[in-house]
């Protein structure tokens, strides 16, 4: 089976047989974009409202900002795939709940172990603290804060895959906070380093 049909039987699990309060209430499903074949993945939070109504992640204000990040390092979406912790939206844009990562994320490690991404790119805390915390989530909360971690690279095994975790601030952070602006474009200009060295 090819990746795009093995990703679409995972989308049609989460329609089928997915239960959660927040596809109730959602629009759509944000399940994910990009090229499934891809070496970078990027893991972000949880749909918007602009997510919600296009069932297409990042395609907000935040979308605007990664899509110049990834410009800005020559990524196009060819070579990447954005996924989120969430696949539903949460209303009013709240922080994920901790039994929304539990009923949401067996379904991203299903997208992971499909895709296979030799770089993971997370986006935030909460992708952040998933992924370093060996998609355990009791123990997400041992992990460092994205403001002590963002831009150094870890390395991760969880059974048997291994990646190059790469915590990144969320894009909507530097909308909030215009200073972090040139910390995230920084650490993309780190990151293609690491691209480049991978080459
Ligand atoms: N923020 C996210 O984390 N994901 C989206 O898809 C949009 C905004």
């Amino acid at each position: 089976m090819n990746k795009i049909v093995e990703l679409e039987s995972i989308k049609q699990k989460i329609l089928t047989e997915m239960n959660c309060p927040l596809k109730d209430a959602a629009k759509n499903l944000v399940f994910g974009k990009g090229n499934p074949d891809a070496e970078i993945l990027f893991i972000g939070e949880a749909p918007g409202e602009k997510e919600d109504e296009q069932g297409i992640p990042f395609v907000g204000s935040a979308g605007k900002e990664l899509d110049k990040l990834l410009h800005s390092i020559n990524l196009t979406l060819d070579e990447v795939y954005i996924a989120n912790i969430l696949k539903y939206r949460p209303p009013n844009n709240r922080d994920p709940a901790v039994d929304e990562i539990y009923r949401h994320t067996p379904y991203l490690i299903e997208q992971i172990k499909i895709i296979r991404p030799k770089i993971i790119c997370t986006l935030g805390n909460y992708s952040t603290k998933f992924v370093l915390a060996s998609f355990n989530i009791p123990n997400m909360k041992n992990i460092d804060g994205i403001a002590k971690i963002h831009g150094k690279i870890h390395h991760v095994q969880i059974d048997d895959m291994n990646f190059i975790v790469i915590p990144l601030y969320h894009p909507a952070a530097m909308l909030y906070n215009p200073i972090l602006r040139s910390t995230l474009q920084q650490d993309f200009l780190g990151m293609q380093k690491i691209l480049e060295k991978r080459e």
